[in-house]
């Protein structure tokens, strides 16, 4: 069989620990026999990054603005640990905040799902994916310790002078005090990423705040989306038979429980931190959810919503026998490569990776899976393979399909 030529290269973000080994058996067994694989190569592991001074991050991401599509690979965030461990210069900043920062992207995550591991939510049946604003409210906030009686007032003072006084509290005793922000620009890219996303997927776009308490600082996000949408999107979303729909924050959440999925569910900085975590729990397994990054430009960059899964990787490094879950990352590599195939027209490249994802889920409807999906999963006669082993079965089952 000839391989599949490709015209423009994918971004490339290799990264650490035992999601590097994966990566590189990926390559090895499933893509490269296949595909003529072009990418632009950046090696974001931990010591590459420090040699480097962390430019090869910031390479990378310019390297998305300039073709569009990325995958990466789970990386280390360096702690004090991390410094020791791998002598580093310095505790250089977690690369997903920096590319994160340099696209001005919006994340979003969504489960894989299978047959035989059943959601906790009984009615769920289709994937619900979540996108988090990344800028600002509490992340973002400056707090006071009050210790005694005294005013506290929220003072703006404009750029000619003009000052904005209102009276938070008269304080009797001691208490706490928090101030946050937020942009219209960092809010509006965000729904906008939001809506294209929607569209690209063909899903419903959910939006919800707390705008009935928060009259003027929640209220302002729901007014952005909506003007938007009414807008720029609206006929859009007409067109593609798919709908936008705001409600209450309280009220979203027990919409979501008892809906069958299949939406995307935007959520502020906050509600995003805690409903994804959520979300990703009542699927079922971390190891199956999927995280891809979208630029308000429309670039995108896809990845595992999991880390290095550094205790497997210590386990390997001393010769023992590891069943890591590669769907997740296996799963950022189709859907980088099924956006590349989409922009370029090559369609071989778009139902190449339909086959590898549906190769993927038969093995584990048929019972074949590493462990942490075993534990999990309901079926007669299940197979639990290693890590190597695993890639192998997906491997023959693309070979009869293809
Ligand atoms: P982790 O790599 O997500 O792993 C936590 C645990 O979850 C593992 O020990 C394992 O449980 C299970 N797990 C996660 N992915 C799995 C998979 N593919 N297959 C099977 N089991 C899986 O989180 P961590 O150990 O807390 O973090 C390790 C490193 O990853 C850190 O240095 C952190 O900075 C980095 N990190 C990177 C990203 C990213 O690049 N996007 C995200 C998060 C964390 P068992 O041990 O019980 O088998
Ligand atoms: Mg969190």
């Amino acid at each position: 069989m000839e391989k599949i030529k490709m015209k423009v290269p994918l971004v490339e973000m290799d990264g650490d620990e035992m999601t590097r080994v994966i990566w590189k058996m990926i390559k090895d067994e499933l893509l490269e026999p296949y595909i003529d694989l072009k990418t632009e190569y950046y090696d974001l592991g931990l010591k590459h990054r420090d040699e480097t001074d962390d430019q090869v991050t910031v390479d990378a991401a310019l390297a998305t603005k300039k073709y569009g599509v990325a995958v990466k690979c789970a990386t280390i965030t360096p702690n004090a640990e991390r410094v020791r461990e791998y002598n580093l210069k310095q505790m250089w900043k977690s690369p997903n905040g920096t590319i994160r920062a340099i696209l001005d992207g919006t994340v979003f995550r969504a489960p894989i799902l299978v047959d035989c591991v059943k959601p906790f939510v009984k009615t769920w049946k289709k994937p619900i994916t979540v996108a988090r604003h990344a800028y600002g409210d509490v992340y973002r906030d400056v707090e006071y310790r009050v210790e005694g009686p005294g005013r506290a007032e929220l003072v703006f003072t404009a750029e000619n002078g003009e000052v904005s006084r209102q009276t938070i509290h008269d304080f009797k005793g001691a208490g706490v005090l928090l101030g946050m922000h937020n942009l219209d620009q960092s809010v509006s890219s965000f729904a906008r990423a939001c809506f294209n996303y929607a569209l690209d997927v063909k899903q419903d776009l959910w939006f919800a705040t707390k705008d009935t308490i928060s009259k003027k600082y929640d209220h302002t996000f729901k007014d952005i989306f909506q003007e938007i949408y009414k807008k720029e999107y609206e006929a859009r979303f007409k067109a593609a038979g798919i709908e936008y729909f705001y409600t209450l924050i309280d009220d979203a959440v027990a919409r979501i429980i008892r809906s069958e999925g299949g939406m995307v569910w935007a959520c502020k900085n906050y509600d995003g931190d805690v409903m994804s975590d959520m979300v990703a729990t009542a699927f079922g397994s971390l190891a199956m959810m999927t995280s891809v990054l979208v630029s308000p430009e429309g670039f995108y960059e896809f990845e595992a919503a999991h880390g290095t899964v550094q205790r497997h990787y210590y386990q390997h490094l001393k010769g023992e026998e590891t069943s890591t879950n590669s769907m997740a990352t296996l799963f950022a590599w189709t859907g980088a490569l099924r956006k590349r195939g989409e922009i370029d027209g090559i369609n071989e490249l778009v139902d190449f990776a339909g086959n590898l994802e549906a190769a993927s889920l038969k093995t584990i409807e048929e019972g074949v899976m590493t462990k942490d999906l075993a534990q999990l999963a309901q079926l007669p006669d299940i197979k639990v393979v290693n890590t190597a082993d695993f890639l192998k079965e997906i491997r023959a089952r693309l070979d009869s399909m293809l």
